[in-house]
């Protein structure tokens, strides 16, 4: 199988879990396996650090992303495909495990165009119009690329850096950069992987969710998972066979994601 996992910001902040690794060992000898990577606290950590303050927006519909100008783009780009993804690198590397860190920029893995403008909810709940800034979705992944190196038994890293029309860095969502490159493999799984179980409704934790169940979900739940809910949905319909959001946290995670035992499953 083809298998994309997706880490959370919360998942890195002290570096990759031990168990985590023991997880990708496993998985590694019997599939194929892309990872993704977000850690967008950790960009806020080195951007105040840096003396440059974050800021964040909300869109209409709820989704929350920063606002990526020109400076931000370097440091989002400096820290995730840098710092973060060589550090996920390196951790696995002393595992003996043959990753290969990458960003959108490197063979143009991931293409995507700057978005001009965003539509945002601002403090008093009216809706404005603002600069785009260094921001974007995937359009295009270069599955050359990655098909030479899992035929080749290595590990993708990717970070959620992608290129664009004129070859800058964008910063993109890390659950739907996971999302499109899954898509792009026509994957058997996505796992996308954070600090809660699941999708919860009603503080309930759901089991399983068709794509359509998913799309209507969509609307109850917060920041966060309404991005995971959303990327899951870009995934099914994107020919991946199935999707699971569940925690990293505990002792075998994708394990167990990928066995229906822990997790929201989305399916077909
Ligand atoms: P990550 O950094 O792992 O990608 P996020 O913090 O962006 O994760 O999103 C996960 C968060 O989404 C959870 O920690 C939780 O606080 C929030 N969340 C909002 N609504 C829900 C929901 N209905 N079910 C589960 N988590 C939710």
């Amino acid at each position: 199988m083809i298998v994309v996992v997706k880490v959370g910001g919360d998942l890195l902040a002290n570096g990759l879990s031990k168990e985590l690794i023991d997880e990708l060992e496993a998985l590694k000898k019997e599939h194929q396996v892309v990872l993704v990577h977000g850690g967008g606290d950790i960009v806020t950590e080195i951007s105040n650090k840096l003396g440059h303050e974050p800021k964040f927006v909300t869109s209409p519909r709820g989704f929350r992303s920063r606002y990526t100008d020109k400076e931000t783009a370097e440091i989002y780009t400096m820290v995730m495909a840098g710092k973060i993804n060589k550090e996920i690198v390196s951790a696995l590397q002393k595992r003996g495990i043959a990753a290969v860190g990458l960003s959108g920029l490197d063979g143009s893995l991931m293409r995507a165009k700057r978005k001009k403008q965003l539509i945002i909810v601002d403090e008093r709940g009216r809706k404005r119009v603002i600069d785009g800034g260094y921001t974007g979705q995937v359009e295009q992944v270069n599955t050359v690329l990655l098909r030479i190196l899992l035929e080749n038994e290595y590990m993708p890293v990717i970070a959620p850096v992608a290129i664009g029309e004129e070859a800058e860095p964008l910063n993109v969502d890390g659950d739907r950069t996971a999302a499109s490159v899954a898509s792009a493999l026509k994957a058997d799984r996505l796992v996308l992987l954070t600090d809660v179980e699941g999708v919860y409704l009603n503080e309930k934790l759901i089991n399983n969710l068709h794509i359509s169940e998913a799309k209507e979900v969509m609307n109850n739940v917060g920041a966060g998972m309404i991005t995971k809910v959303y990327a899951a949905v870009e995934a099914i319909e994107g020919r991946v066979g199935e999707v699971v959001i569940a925690s990293g946290l505990g002792k075998e995670a994708i394990s167990s994601a990928l066995a229906h035992k822990s997790g929201t499953v989305i399916h077909r």
